[in-house]
């Protein structure tokens, strides 16, 4: 367990409490600090109100695919983003059923209850079931150890290899062409756009307020704590490591007579690619490209091309949809991939909770614990211990 520094002031009811950026992780920490007593008040900064309800259509939490996927992202030496995605994946039940009561009329927040993970071809599926076998062989933050020092790590339910007849006993729709899949039943995905909403009306519930305006400079503001999640707005503001890594995703709606699109999430390497379709209410998402073009949001023909010739290898149904959407976002991504969360160690009155990269929506939970528990003087979450702040200083 990690303690982060807080000042004496940051004790119970720590006064106002401004948030930087009223995306995904603004508007969790604010519900969060809000409920917990961290704060007298609770303000958020945000300049983009254009979506339905005011939320803000700018940010990467609008585009994303909404996935809760640590076991399906698991790469060897990722072991601290393993472990944060882990917490996170395990507090999501919770958080759902606290937001309940302010999710808007319309379709649910969760939009799939598992996943798969498939690879195309030889080279591929190798690197799946490396990739496979060093998530199965790590421990799980969230199991304590047993008296003989071991930690049962992950579960069946997080992540076992199928075969082809029960990939496609769970998913008919898919083409007959996986050389490796795996299941994962703690998996899934949420609705980003419908968890944005939900989050507004929660903190509008509880007493949140917004001032609408890009914040130009953290030391101008009236605030006795400052919570910086302004994405990739956050490198300038605070002279963090986050960079923007842009992404392009394509939202289908179904047309009658179409293919019903797979159940849960499907992931796969296609062509060396990533590649991944997210069930919606009434469709699908498909993404997602990345590139480092900097401050770039077009979206691209060859990116469009590339996501549909992809999916329909694995999915051959998705000709009949509706194009309804492409769109482009910024992800947040720090060098190691891993948020930074915790005190600012030159300026104990900002707690930093941005460089979320590809995972934001995924670690959500966990950040808003951490948020609080930073302004409360508490323990954070174990995992959230590597994610602090004054590891670029230290490295
Ligand atoms: C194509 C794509 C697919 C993705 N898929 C997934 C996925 O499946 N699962 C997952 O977990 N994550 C996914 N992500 C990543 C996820 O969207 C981000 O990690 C997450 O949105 C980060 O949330 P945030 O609130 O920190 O930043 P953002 O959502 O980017 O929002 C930042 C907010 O800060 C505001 N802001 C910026 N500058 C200022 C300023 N100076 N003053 C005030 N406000 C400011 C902006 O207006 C914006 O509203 C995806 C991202 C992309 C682009």
């Amino acid at each position: 367990m990690t303690v982060d520094p807080a000042p004496p002031a940051a004790r119970i009811g720590a006064g106002r409490v401004v948030v930087v950026g009223g995306s995904v992780i603004g508007l969790a920490c604010a519900w969060a600090i809000a409920r917990s007593g961290a704060a007298d008040e609770v303000v958020v900064h945000e300049p983009d109100d254009s979506g339905p309800g005011g939320v803000p259509t700018s940010g990467a939490a609008w585009v994303a695919g909404g996935m809760l996927a640590p076991f399906s992202e698991a790469w060897p030496g990722e072991e601290a983003v393993f472990a944060l995605g882990v917490d996170s994946l395990r507090r999501w039940p919770g958080f759902l059923d606290a937001l309940a009561p302010h999710v808007p009329p319309g379709p649910p927040v969760r939009t799939a209850g598992y996943t798969h993970m498939l690879a195309v071809d030889e080279a591929d599926a190798r690197d799946l079931d490396m990739a496979m076998e060093w998530a199965a062989s790590q421990p799980d933050p969230t199991r304590g150890t047993d008296p003989a020092g071991t930690n049962g790590g992950v579960t069946e339910a997080d992540l076992r290899r199928v075969t082809r007849r029960e990939l496609r006993e769970a998913e008919p729709s898919l083409a007959r062409v996986a050389r490796a899949a795996y299941r994962m039943d703690s998996e899934g995905a949420v609705d980003n756009r419908v968890l944005l909403a939900a989050l507004t009306r929660a903190c509008r519930a509880e007493g949140v307020t917004w001032v609408r305006g890009a914040v130009a400079s953290l030391d101008d503001l009236d605030a006795d704590r400052v919570v910086l999640a302004a994405g990739t707005g956050s490198a300038d503001l605070a002279g963090l490591p986050v960079r923007p890594v842009k992404g392009e995703v394509l939202r289908l709606r179904s047309r009658p007579g179409c293919e019903d699109p797979p159940r849960g999430v499907v992931r796969a390497f296609v062509r060396g690619r990533p590649l991944y379709l997210v069930p919606r209410a009434g469709g699908l998402v498909v993404g997602a490209t990345q590139y480092e073009h900097g401050d770039d949001r077009q979206v691209t023909v060859a990116g469009v091309r590339d996501l549909l010739a992809d999916a329909e290898t694995i999915f051959p149904g998705i000709g009949e949809y509706e194009l309804a959407e492409t769109i482009a976002g910024l992800r947040p991504m720090s060098p190691d991939n891993l948020p930074i969360l915790g005190a600012d160690p030159r300026d104990l009155r900002i707690v930093h909770a941005t460089g979320h990269g590809r995972n934001g929506i995924a670690l959500t939970p966990v950040t808003a614990a951490a948020v609080v528990a930073t302004l409360l003087g508490r323990a954070v979450p174990g995992a959230a211990g590597a994610a602090v702040p004054d590891r670029f200083a230290r490295s």
